[in-house]
């Protein structure tokens, strides 16, 4: 099974493209802006630190699925979750579960989290992501 992970952390120049595409994928949507990306670009405090992205870590017992009381995440082989939306109460139980804070609250009430797809590593332009199996 893939897991999507930082290839080159040190390359990402929090530009948000690979949240762009995620969010376009998962919403389904050309129009739609970052809110239902599973992967946030972020800045490390100033230009000098420079930014890095937040991602699902791939945990193999994600605290995250065993606090769903409707198991719309599920444990996914080879760590992370899977996600079914039409499952989801909007409870966000999962978002203080995750301690990295991969878990993001969407506008609509349901959440986003990476579920290692992979799709946004060809919009990286940087090499910063990449799938490898797990
Ligand atoms: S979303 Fe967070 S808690 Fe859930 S599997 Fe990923 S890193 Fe672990
Ligand atoms: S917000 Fe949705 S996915 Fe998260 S714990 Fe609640 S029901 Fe489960």
């Amino acid at each position: 099974m893939k897991v999507l992970r930082l290839a080159d952390p040190e390359k990402c120049v929090g530009c948000g493209l690979c949240m762009f595409a995620c969010s376009r994928k998962n919403a389904r949507d050309p129009r739609m802006g970052i809110g239902h990306a599973g992967i946030r670009a972020v800045s490390l405090s100033g230009f000098e630190r420079g930014a890095t992205v937040i991602f699902c870590h791939a945990c193999a017992e994600p605290p995250c699925a065993q606090v769903c009381p409707t198991n719309a995440l599920r444990p996914r082989k080879g760590g992370g979750v899977t996600y079914s939306e039409k499952d989801c109460l909007g409870c966000r139980t999962c978002v203080d579960a995750c301690k990295i804070g991969a878990i993001f609250g969407r506008d609509d009430g349901k959440i986003a989290v990476c579920v290692h797809c992979g799709y946004c590593v060809d919009f990286c332009p940087h090499g910063v992501l990449e799938v490898v199996e797990a």
